[in-house]
């Protein structure tokens, strides 16, 4: 058990908190909000934050990895590098990957230039098809990706929000699964 650094007496208790921001601990530059599976430790004597415990982070990853990319918007350079983050590649590695070189890989991820329409297909059926073999229960369609329209951020009213729902599922994986509500 963890004590609070502040009260050495007191005792931490948990609770599941309704919705939690996880963008920090996820490092997304979008919002995820999770509901009812967050656990929070918490001081019982001064009501200090001790810290959160994320079911399965790793398949969580995935699966916001897997939502964003069958999202239409534009994607940034934030976003790039968090897909490629995801999937645990150097740019080198994934610019071979999309036929580009490393150098115009990194120009798109550090915001330099727009990437065009067409790598970022490729770039979203990539990691798609990369988390699909650990994500389960999640139905991409390739073919429809790479046919998609993307949007431009300026046709966009709202910030993108992605809220998850833990779900739970009998299969002989202990990972946990979620499911996307629609924001
Ligand atoms: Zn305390």
């Amino acid at each position: 058990m963890t004590n609070c650094s502040k009260c050495a007496n007191a005792k931490a208790e948990t609770r599941v908190l309704a919705e939690f921001d996880a963008s920090g601990l996820l490092g997304t530059p979008f919002v995820v909000l999770i509901h009812d599976a967050v656990k929070e430790k918490f001081c019982s004597g001064c009501e200090g934050i001790i810290g959160h415990v994320i079911p399965s982070p790793d398949n969580l990853v995935a699966v916001v990895a897997i939502l964003r990319a069958c999202n239409p918007i534009k994607l940034n350079g934030a976003e790039i590098r968090f897909f490629r983050k995801s999937v645990g590649l150097k740019a080198k590695e994934i610019a071979e990957r999309l036929d580009l070189t490393p150098e115009q890989f990194s120009r798109y991820e550090n915001g330099k230039k727009p990437i065009s329409d067409v790598y970022e297909k490729l770039l979203r059926a990539e990691v798609c098809l990369h988390h699909l073999e650990s994500v389960k229960k999640i139905d991409v369609d390739i073919r429809g990706l790479l046919a998609m329209n993307i949007v431009s951020v300026r046709d966009v009213a709202k910030p993108i929000t992605l809220r998850l729902i833990q779900v739970t599922i009998d299969d002989d994986d202990n990972k946990t699964k979620w499911r996307n509500e629609a924001a």
